[in-house]
């Protein structure tokens, strides 16, 4: 079987749209999805109405759980507020619904899933290294917890004998006996210097998760927050995957 995994849709509907059109065509049959569906983008009804059509497992990010009222607004910088305000008037009652039936972890096919860390799934918090997955470890039973949240792919491995390590790889196999902590990234805000979407594959029968990069009609989503009145920062930074 092929898994496609992904994070962060934040309400990109072109960038959504790209990453599962080439996971599809990679294979994929099932897919997770690490929170974030809403927030900062333009279009958070169609993406909500894209992931239900899915066979998709997710769990909630923070800008979900902010749309809610569940993580207070204060939490959240000004031009994240701005967006979240202008996200929930544009839910209707049936998608908030959904938001609300994401949990804040699952575990499929072997995986552990969640926002931020295991280790405190609703404060979302950032693992931004080899020795903040490290200490994450201890909190899932699952070989592999994925994570999103950053906003920036991140492969953390620790196999018999410690200790973790970061890996710089696009393509790497889960060996057993091994615990690793992924970052899928983000699908509709990378921050991580590249501007294309960012999914990742995984192939059950030889082990193997490849990172993706897919590019999208960026300017096209950059036209639609303008005339939505979105905050201009986060239309720019789209362009430059910052
Ligand atoms: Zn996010």
């Amino acid at each position: 079987m092929k898994l496609g995994i992904f994070s962060d849709v934040h309400s990109n509907l072109e960038a959504l749209n790209a990453v599962l059109g080439r996971l599809e065509e990679l294979g994929a049959t099932e897919y997770l999805c690490c929170g974030d569906i809403v927030g900062y983008g333009p279009d958070p009804a169609a993406c909500i109405r894209r992931m239900r059509q899915l066979p998709l497992t997710a769990v909630a990010g923070n800008h979900d759980s902010g749309v809610l009222g569940l993580t207070p607004i204060s939490f959240f910088n000004a031009v994240a507020r701005e967006a979240i305000h202008r996200t929930i008037g544009r839910l209707v009652e049936d998608e908030i619904g959904y938001l609300r039936s994401l949990p804040l972890t699952a575990e499929r096919a072997g995986f552990r899933l969640v926002h931020g860390s295991p280790s405190a799934p609703g404060e979302w918090r950032y693992v931004l290294s080899a020795r903040a997955a490290e200490e994450e470890l201890a909190y899932f039973s699952e070989a592999t917890c994925i994570i999103g949240h950053s906003h920036r792919p991140l492969v953390v491995r620790r196999g018999p004998g410690g200790p973790a390590r970061a890996m710089r790889r696009q393509e790497f196999d889960l060996e057993p006996g091994t615990k690793y902590v992924v970052n899928a990234g983000s699908v509709g805000q990378p921050r991580d210097g590249d501007a294309r979407a960012c999914c990742l594959l995984f192939d059950s029968d030889t082990g193997a998760m490849t990172f993706h990069r897919v590019s999208y009609d960026v300017g096209a989503v950059q036209r639609k927050m303008r005339a939505a009145g979105l905050p201009e920062f986060l239309a720019a930074r789209l362009a430059d995957g910052r």
